[in-house]
């Protein structure tokens, strides 16, 4: 299967840009990632040649998703694709426990990825100095410098915009990020050998969305502080979930819970409400919260979900475990799933999400491999229409590249 593509300004426009950066990676520099006025990150689609756009075309993850259902054979879970281990998890070191996002086990797979000597560097991303709300990518190359980049930054960032430079090293590295920018790393490995070679594991978390900058923006606005005036922020951590946390010149710091943000409406990019795989189906290593219902009940000391999809997923995660980087526990798909409810309906629907942007005039996407069919059927008549109706509903509103309101997943 193709898409039905033909420019990067209908991805962009259509809203099927997930802001990873790589078709910058590709200008060489001439296209930068810049905000929209809706707080969304998106390149800038005039500076692209024909042949930088014939090569975005086949490798960007917006529009070109393969799932792991390629094998008809092989024995799959519906929704969360091939389990190698589920298990809950946490960092060893208690510092990286409280300081990380969940648990710490992206981090502690990391920095094991490090000390054994199998990766020389971390690709993931971290906080800006100039600029709080925003995120670069990093090539992390000691634990000190892993530690500062724990956490989840709940705001656009574009990390492949550094996937080239990383290749260039001819080192060997580890990808740390969403399962929409494993999805690009994927494209890219089926044709740039080093990109096969020189990745070591791929990692990412299952990502609900990714909320406009503005929203973070008016977090502080509510509390009379200005996103520039911050000198460093966390969106979470220190704690599971932790605070938002905003620091200001003179030791000043202004807070607010965790759930503010994801309690009442916020605003997403167009392209996370129809994502075909925001679980990591295509990463090494997949990793969430493990919150039973999908919403914290209080704080914990910090425990991830974790599932290995792969063979190298598996073997990493194992000598991670046995080399004392990692504490695990008894974990079953089933409790992800009740974690994960949203994901679990986003996965059951996104075929019809899909088929509704299609059905409204957008060019299909090249999405495969993904069960969808198995999924899509598992919906009745009434879920199916209503579906199909609330996404028709966004794209009718002219909602491409601007934001949407984030209600759930309905
Ligand atoms: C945008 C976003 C959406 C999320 N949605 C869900 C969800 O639906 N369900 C759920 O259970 N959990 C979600 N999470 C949180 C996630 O569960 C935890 O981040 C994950 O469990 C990893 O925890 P950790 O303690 O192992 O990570 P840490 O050890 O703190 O490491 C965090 C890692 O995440 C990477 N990272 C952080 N922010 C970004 C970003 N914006 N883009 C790319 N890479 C990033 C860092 O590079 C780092 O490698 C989301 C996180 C993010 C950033």
């Amino acid at each position: 299967m193709t898409h039905g593509f033909t420019s990067v300004r209908q991805i962009v426009e259509q809203g099927y840009c997930v802001s990873c950066g790589l078709c910058t990676a590709f200008s060489n520099g001439a296209a930068q990632m810049g905000y929209t006025t809706s707080g969304q990150y998106r390149p800038d689609v005039e500076a692209l040649t024909p042949e930088v756009e014939a090569k975005i075309l086949t490798h960007c993850p917006g529009i070109n998703v393969a799932g792991p259902w390629d094998v008809p054979l092989k024995q799959m879970h519906p929704i969360w694709g091939e389990v190698r281990t589920v298990c809950m998890g946490w960092s060893r070191d208690p510092d990286t426990r409280h300081r990380a996002s969940a648990g710490g086990v992206m981090t502690a797979l990391n920095r094991f990825a490090l000390d054994s000597g199998q990766a020389d560097f971390i690709l993931q991303v971290a906080a800006d100095g100039d600029d709080a709300l925003h995120s670069n990518p990093v090539m992390i190359r000691n634990a000190e410098d892993l530690l500062t980049g724990s956490q989840s930054r709940y705001a656009p960032v574009a990390p492949l915009a550094a996937i080239l430079d990383a290749l260039d090293t001819g080192e060997r590295f580890v990808v740390s990020l969403k399962p929409c920018d494993i999805a690009g790393v994927r494209n890219l490995q089926k044709t740039d050998a080093r990109a096969r070679e020189q990745i070591v594991f791929t990692q990412a978390m299952f990502c609900g969305t990714t909320p406009s900058r503005s929203e973070t923006e008016a977090f502080f606005h509510r509390r009379n502080v200005r996103a520039k005036d911050l000198t460093d922020m966390r969106w979470r951590g220190h704690g599971c979930p932790g605070k938002t946390v905003g620091f200001l010149p003179g030791g000043i710091e202004v807070d607010g819970p965790y759930s503010e943000l994801w309690t009442d409406k916020w605003k997403t990019q167009f392209r996370c409400k129809i994502c075909p795989d925001a679980i990591a189906l295509q990463a090494d290593i997949a990793t969430g919260d493990i919150w039973p219902g999908g919403m914290p009940k209080g704080e914990t000391p910090g425990e991830n979900a974790i599932i290995s999809h792969t063979k190298r997923g598996d073997d990493i995660l194992h000598q991670a475990i046995n080399a004392g980087y990692l504490e695990v526990t008894d974990l079953t798909i089933d409790d992800v799933s009740d974690s994960q409810p949203h994901h679990v309906d986003l996965r059951r629907t996104f075929g019809t999400r899909v088929q509704a942007t299609t059905d409204a005039g957008h060019n299909a996407p090249n999405f495969t491999d993904l069960n969808e069919h198995q999924l899509t059927h598992t919906l009745d008549a009434d879920e199916k229409a209503a579906t199909h109706a609330g996404t028709l509903r966004r794209v009718k509103a002219g909602q491409g590249d601007e934001c949407v309101d984030f209600d759930g997943f309905s």
